[in-house]
């Protein structure tokens, strides 16, 4: 019975970006959500649903957009979800920092009529900027319910929610819809074109009427094309509209597009005037006042290379400490096991494949967690917006702008969400010419390849050698994209607003929150993929092995050089069972396959092991350096040998010209699966092949002028 009393509520989620909509979406929903697509664009809807009292509630995050015009896909989105779907109420969250600039998006959801609760999100630095506002006038003015929220602590969020639901049964005080007004001249002609459509109810439907006057005024593309455009529409209509856009052009002197918009502006200045009190602190003002500086001419650049070295200084000098202490740990682990558990099949599973594999990677993770706590921090504070800003200029030199920067930076953690935050970007021609150059920007699953080689063959100046790795790979981003957009992609990149949050200090929540999300991906890849891939390396390194007589002549040679006397018999011994090793891994499935390709490879002075690893590579990047420690651990004399001593040791044919070589094809070539997977989704299967025939030719050919130059210039 006490289902029949349950009702279903729908509640919309509108702001501009950047508002906190994403986090108040989950102080609402918690873990209940579901992402998918918009249909028919790439514009990423989140649905999240709840129960609340008698009410089962459905929560949709819409696009962030400033307006609801309808020229990006976003605004387009937002726009017909709230015309079409109607739903019951619409949470707008506001930066009520930034009010000025978010009420114009208010006062469109109050032109088209639909039950707006005002979230009034960020009110914690809405209270130390020093202005009063006094919310219940607020309220009334726009006759809408009004609830200051701290997004990111989840604060007000059970208000939000009880007042969307007083809103929606129709029990809230301050509900009332008030119209719009934009001064005298406006405001006449939109009662003459409300008449003229009230009189046509079938080509109005659902619209509301006065919103669809407005709208034709603006000149809004989708709604003359619905009412005055043929087959459907009404000509007389049309000849109206022009007529009224004529009277007011005569009477003002503007456009009527201009007049409306500085109506609603005017509409707001006018309900803050009312409601704010002075503030004493502008935010806005003392941003300005930062990005003076850090977005000048001259400072701009030195500034952003200095933030980007400092982070990769911190990354790597911090992080080498606990470096120390985990690998310090893992060759503890591996000696103790090679101790205590007799050897056996599983033993070499467990040390050679598990704890070799999982164990060379899971070193790098203090260092990852560095780059991701300071890329959270640019993020946080405002300054990646900056950085974008400046690289718009620059971004422009070949064909993209500002706006892919930001995947680009994004990039530097991991190619899947970068190759995914394009869909920001609104034309498909700007959207797939960036995938094709985010994987360039070299991602954190290959910091672990970068740490290990340059640690190893240019111990001291690891620092500089890998900074340098990534310049090559934001120069080759450069090259490409200025090729692709001389050659496939020759059309002009479509004009948009760059958006510059203010400054904030960055709390420590946030960035811990912000960097553990990502610390946990990179944990989750280890214990799935490369767990699952240093198992399978190890199997496919192990079998088939060796015929019984081969080892049993080996072992029978051994134990009669360990039998004599003297040194050159105990060297003897060694050189034999290092021979046996060697036999073992090139007998294996692994050996053969590296064997195989070893041609392919030799012009750039990698060595088989090398070739395998880069093969491996595909599945992930740190799966290279797991490779690499699951064939040297094999070949090392000595069970604990770190794999850098291994890879050091001359015999393991590996140059410091080819060792540096090598890191710039693991730069180039494709990223993993998952970045595979992101680009078919989000460009199609052509470009996905596209992408992996272009990247790993690139990364071919570039690491074969690295060392063939070296070469002749007599460096390896
Ligand atoms: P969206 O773009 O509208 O989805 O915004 P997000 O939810 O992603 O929030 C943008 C940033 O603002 C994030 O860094 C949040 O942690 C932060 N944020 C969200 N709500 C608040 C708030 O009420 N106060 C403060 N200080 N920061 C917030
Ligand atoms: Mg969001």
């Amino acid at each position: 019975m006490a289902e029949d009393r349950r009702r279903t509520l729908t509640i919309a989620l509108a702001g501009n970006p950047n508002s906190g909509k994403t986090s108040i979406f989950n102080a609402l929903t918690g873990a209940r959500q579901q992402v998918g697509n918009w249909p028919g664009v790439t514009v990423e809807k989140k649905v999240g649903r709840l129960t609340h009292g008698e009410y089962d509630i459905e929560i949709i995050d819409l696009p962030g957009t400033y307006s609801l015009t309808a020229y990006s896909v976003e605004e387009r989105v937002a726009r017909s979800f709230i015309i079409d779907e109607k739903p019951d109420v619409v949470i707008h969250v506001i930066d009520a920092a930034n009010l000025q600039r978010n009420l114009y998006l208010t006062v469109q959801l109050l032109e088209l009529g639909v039950d707006v609760v005002l979230d009034l999100n960020m009110w914690d630095e809405h209270l130390v900027c020093g202005a009063e506002l006094d919310c219940d006038r607020l309220s009334t003015l726009f006759g809408a319910p009004v609830v200051p929220t701290v997004g990111h602590r989840a604060e007000g969020a059970t208000e939000l929610l009880e007042a969307a639901i007083k809103l929606a049964e129709n029990r809230a005080e301050a509900h009332r819809h008030v119209p719009v007004s934009y001064g005298p001249h406006v405001d006449d002609v939109l009662s003459e074109l409300e008449g003229e459509l009230l009189r046509r109810p079938e080509l109005v439907g659902d619209y509301p009427v006065r919103w669809v006057a407005t709208k034709l005024l603006e000149g809004d593309f989708e709604i003359e094309q619905v009412m005055t455009a043929p087959p459907a529409g009404d000509d007389e209509l049309a000849v109206l509209v022009d007529r009224c856009k004529r009277h007011i052009r005569t009477a003002t002197g503007s456009d009527a597009e201009k007049i409306i918009s500085e109506g609603r502006y005017g509409y707001i200045e006018g309900a803050l005037r009312e409601s704010l009190t002075e503030q004493k602190v502008d935010r806005m003002e003392v941003s300005r006042q930062i990005d003076n500086v850090f977005t000048s001419r001259y400072l701009g650049y030195p500034i952003f290379f200095l933030f980007v070295w400092l982070l990769f200084e911190l990354t790597f000098r911090l992080g080498s400490y606990p470096m120390d202490w985990i690998d310090a740990f893992v060759g503890w682990l591996a000696g103790t096991l090679s101790v205590v558990l007799p050897e056996s099949m599983l033993s070499s599973l467990i040390i050679d494949g598990v704890i070799g594999g999982v164990g060379s990677v899971i070193i790098f993770l203090p260092n990852i967690a560095i780059l991701f706590l300071g890329i959270a921090f640019l993020e946080d504070s405002g300054y990646m917006a900056r950085a974008a800003f400046l690289m718009d200029r620059v971004m422009h030199s070949l064909g993209l702008h500002g706006k892919s920067f930001i995947p680009m930076l994004m990039g530097f953690g991991c190619s899947v969400p970068a190759i995914m935050a394009t869909r920001t970007l609104e034309s498909s021609r700007d959207r797939i010419l960036t995938i094709l150059v985010v994987p360039f920007m070299s991602c954190s699953a290959r910091l672990p390849v970068y740490l290990l080689i340059g640690g190893t063959f240019f111990a001291g100046r690891a620092g500089v050698v890998v900074f340098t790795v990534y310049l090559v790979g934001i120069l080759m981003a450069f090259a490409v994209g200025r090729v692709l957009s001389k050659t496939l992609f020759r059309s002009v990149p479509s004009p948009f607003v760059m958006e510059l949050p203010p400054y904030r200090l960055p709390t420590p929540r946030g960035l811990l929150v912000h960097t553990w999300e990502r610390v946990r991906v990179y944990l989750k890849k280890m214990g799935g993929v490369i767990l699952v891939a240093s198992v399978v390396l190890w199997a496919l390194g192990t079998f088939p092995t060796l015929p019984r007589e081969t080892i049993d002549s080996y072992e029978s040679d051994i134990e009669t050089a360990r039998a004599s006397d003297g040194r050159s018999a105990e060297e003897r011994a060694e050189e034999l069972e290092t021979e046996l090793e060697r036999l073992r891994v090139e007998h294996s499935f692994i050996g053969r396959t590296g064997k195989a390709i070893e041609p392919a490879m030799r012009p750039l002075g990698f060595t088989w092991e090398m070739g395998v690893s880069l093969v491996t590579g595909f599945v992930a990047k740190e799966v290279v350096v797991s490779t690499l420690g699951v064939l040297y651990h094999a070949s090392a004399e000595e069970e604990t040998e770190t794999l850098s001593k291994a890879l050091r040791a001359p015999s393991s044919g590996v140059t410091p010209l080819a060792a540096f070589a090598f890191m710039i094809f693991v730069l180039l070539y494709t990223p993993c699966i998952a970045a595979v997977a992101a680009i078919r989704r989000e460009a199609g299967a052509g470009w996905m092949y596209f992408a992996l025939a272009f990247q790993t030719g690139l990364a071919w050919l570039s690491a074969f002028g690295v060392y063939q130059v070296g070469r002749l210039l007599g460096l390896g």
